[in-house]
């Protein structure tokens, strides 16, 4: 049996589902479908990066979100495609055993591992307040993330503190890139983050020995590039300024756009609209539920501006969908449908900047 056969066997699909997965992998990481086979070659080879996990500050929402989604081909790639050498949650082993493991792996591995690092690091006082075999994780962190080939923040507050460093932020939590200046770090943020992020940040430096593109805060950007706002099913409500004012009430009933209840998708890059949430299908995500985004992928907002504290909108854009254009239904880019085109995303801008305006002036939007 061929590795491929043998991963496809293991995850418990067959060919086609496998292939639309490397294919649907791809799309995630704005790659063309021409990328599958390859994506699906990385995935399949013998050949599996050593993990070492570590857990700082938190909760381990993000290993439970990515071990526990309701399909159970994700968990199975997961744990397929890489060697998880040490894990402080799934580690068989406990004490002295399992720091063993740790040491030995960092010393077998030493260029080649990834280091994972889940939760916030805190500095105060020499980083007392959180240690793993008498050991400040402070001090863990800054030894083995020189070591590693790739070092990945998972999570809000591994990537920059998360509600650890919410004010007064006692211990002096932080998040990874902050203790690893020197290097480069990965964020995936997220109160838990999207496994498929994980995984396809994974899966595009296996494919293709490199980190996929980052913005200035670590973040991939096939991933976290674009406001939640541009590709929220909700924003055709914002372009018309309706708007839900209070739980329950007749705008929320309605799904009106969640702004004046502090939404935070104008100013926050997710692609979680387009990814949702448990694949249970259309709406699984905060806002598709009724619930304001709160920002937890975006630094300084999560954890640090109040729930209901109004998002300012500085920089209006254009939504995915354009607003309807009097019934008109372009046919072929003609010179007309050209026009038309263009006016519906002077429209689109237009709406944004004046709906932005007139739920700051009015607050009866219901
Ligand atoms: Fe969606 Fe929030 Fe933007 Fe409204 S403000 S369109 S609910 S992201």
């Amino acid at each position: 049996m061929s590795d491929r056969d043998a991963t496809i066997s293991r995850l418990g699909i067959n060919r086609r589902e496998f292939m639309k997965f490397c294919t649907a992998t791809a799309t995630a990481m704005g790659l063309s479908a021409s990328a599958a086979p390859r994506i699906a070659a990385a995935v399949t080879s013998s050949k599996r990066p050593p993990v070492i996990w570590l857990h700082g500050q938190e909760c381990t929402g993000c290993t439970e979100s990515l071990l526990r989604p309701s399909h159970p081909t994700l968990d199975n790639l997961i744990l397929d495609l890489i060697s998880l050498d040490y894990h402080e949650t799934l580690c068989a082993g406990a004490g002295h055993q399992a720091e063993h493991f740790l040491h030995e792996s960092v010393k077998q591995n030493k260029g080649k591992f990834i280091l994972v690092v889940e939760g916030a690091i805190p500095v105060k006082d020499g980083g007392v307040y959180c240690q793993i075999a008498g050991k400040p994780i402070l001090e863990t962190v800054k030894e083995l993330g020189p070591q590693a080939a790739a070092v990945i923040a998972i999570g809000s507050c591994a990537s920059w503190g998360g509600i650890q460093s919410a004010p007064p932020n006692p211990t002096g939590a932080v998040g990874v890139p902050e203790v690893l200046k020197d290097i480069p770090v990965i964020t995936i943020p997220g109160c838990p983050p999207h496994p498929q992020n994980f995984l396809s940040t994974v899966i595009h430096f296996l494919t293709f020995n490199k980190l996929p593109a980052l913005d200035e805060k670590g973040r991939p950007t096939f991933a976290y590039g674009r406001l939640i706002h541009e590709n929220c099913e909700r924003r055709p409500h914002f372009d018309a300024g309706r708007f839900a004012t209070s739980f329950g009430g007749e705008g929320h009933r309605k799904g009106y756009c969640l702004f004046k209840l502090g939404c935070k998708g104008p100013i926050t890059h997710a692609n979680c609209p387009s990814q949702l949430f448990c694949e249970v299908g259309s709406g699984a995500w905060p806002v598709g539920t009724g619930h304001p985004c709160f920002g937890c992928t975006e630094q300084a907002v999560g954890f640090k501006v109040p729930q209901f504290t109004q998002a300012h909108i500085l920089h209006p854009t254009p939504g995915a969908t354009p607003p309807p254009t009097g019934g008109e239904k372009p046919s072929g880019l003609t010179t007309g449908g050209a026009a038309v085109a263009g006016a519906a995303v002077g429209v689109a801008l237009g709406a944004s900047m004046m709906a932005g305006k007139k739920a700051a002036e009015s607050d009866d939007g219901e």
